[in-house]
């Protein structure tokens, strides 16, 4: 179960006011203590995440988070991580004191469920005390199907388990390599192990590229960069497709006959998380900076920089030879956008491997909302380096936007 990444797992989010017994609800789901359960409101503060395996959906995110009729400046804060995890999550369980009838609060989070298309049930909790007629009834007028638990009695939770493994929205499945390559094809990826790379295993879009061509049974030969040539040599019939890490781009190309289709890790991981147009759209742009324009560079994680780092020194040193102006650069990390989108003229992303389809594509909705054209690493990088449009080739729609923008 720890092998599915938290971004390729459907997140699942616990909502509503504080003492309702959310967290109680949330170790009851669990099985096992989360949330630290007590009588006292607010005991929730910022949202807490923990993996489970939903039978038999799968592998699923849970997310605890604060009460949304906090008080004060802290509660505001606290309010605003809970919208947020909201807008990031699949599927959210509103929470209800089965003894109360729905306040402001909870009708205006049924409103904001509405709004952002994120599907949703409620729950009764408390119900060992009996339930409130007006709050069935106000909960059936707005739409939204409800449960009974008891927390306190362990009552309806297996029941609950069972209705929400199946209410939670599955999406078509997505794709790396195998409508790429067929069975019995060779497929060579190539795989730097250099400062950047983490010690004794490879990161994770390399792992699932190697196990989809696998199961597509094509013949997989992984290879540092410095070894690719003699691979290729001593390879009786030509690759069906090469992948190369795209910071090893220049070099490879260099390597690899043009009559063999190339591309990029980070760009089978964009189109796999349905963003690859958008993000070649954005290479537009760059033509257009003028010296003094800002531009945002964003990580979805605060990972430890490195001497060299790809987001703090390699991408400013190359894009800045590149446009041949003063471009002033901001690097941001952290799970959200900054608030002053407005301020750059484009945005540079990182790969968002810790992020959610949903969440990436949040931020994709923002920038554009905010008419800032946006970019991914990899795309960027191999369009540095002249190897866009090839890299794009062997995807129909990406060369389509490419076209659009030339
Ligand atoms: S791609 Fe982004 S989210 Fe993934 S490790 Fe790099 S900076 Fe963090």
């Amino acid at each position: 179960m720890s092998a599915v990444p938290n971004s390729e797992r459907k997140h699942v989010v616990f909502i509503g006011k504080r003492n309702v017994g959310k967290s109680s609800l949330v170790n009851a789901f669990l099985g096992q203590d989360l949330s630290i359960v007590s009588n006292t409101p607010g005991t929730t503060t910022d949202p807490v995440k923990k993996s489970m395996e939903l039978h038999p959906f799968g592998p699923i995110v849970i997310i605890d988070t604060a009460g949304i009729d906090d008080f004060g400046e802290l509660g505001e804060k606290r309010i605003t991580k809970t919208v947020k995890a909201i807008t990031s999550a699949d599927f959210a369980i509103l929470v209800l004191d089965a003894n109360s009838q729905l306040s402001d609060e909870e009708k205006k989070l049924i409103s904001l469920l509405k709004k952002l298309k994120v599907e949703a049930i409620a729950v009764i909790n408390k119900i060992e005390l009996g339930v409130n007629k007006d709050l069935l009834s106000e909960i059936r007028e707005l739409g939204l199907r409800s449960f009974n638990v008891s927390c306190h009695k362990m009552l309806g939770i297996e029941e609950l388990k069972e209705s929400v493994s199946k209410l939670i929205p599955s999406e078509k499945e997505s794709i790396l390599v195998s409508d790429l390559v067929n069975q019995g094809d060779t497929i060579v990826l190539v795989v730097p192990i250099d400062l950047g790379a983490p010690k004794g295993r490879l990161i994770m879009p390399q792992v699932q590229t190697i196990r989809e061509a696998l199961d597509q049974s094509t013949i997989v030969v992984v290879v540092k960069d410095k070894e690719l040539r003699l691979a290729l040599n001593n390879l009786v019939t030509k690759p069906k497709l090469v992948v190369t890490d795209s910071q090893a781009i220049m070099r490879v190309a260099a390597d690899v006959p043009e009559s063999v289709p190339l591309t990029t890790f980070s760009i089978l991981m964009a189109r796999y998380k349905g963003e690859l147009p958008a993000f070649v759209k954005g290479l537009k742009r760059i033509e257009e900076l003028q010296n003094g324009d800002k531009v945002l560079i964003s990580e979805a994680c605060t990972h430890h920089a490195q001497e060299d780092d790809i987001g703090r020194v390699k991408i400013p040193r190359w894009f800045s030879q590149f446009v041949k102006k003063e471009i002033l650069f901001d690097v941001k990390s952290g799970e959200d956008f900054p608030q002053n989108l407005l301020d750059y003229k484009l945005i540079i992303h990182c790969g968002g491997c810790t992020l959610t389809r949903r969440a990436m594509h949040r931020r994709l909705k923002e920038a554009e909302y905010c008419g800032v054209p946006i970019v991914n690493y990899g795309v960027l990088i191999s369009y540095l380096h002249g190897a866009i449009p090839r890299v794009l080739e062997p995807f129909g729609e990406a060369i389509a936007a490419w076209e659009s923008i030339n």
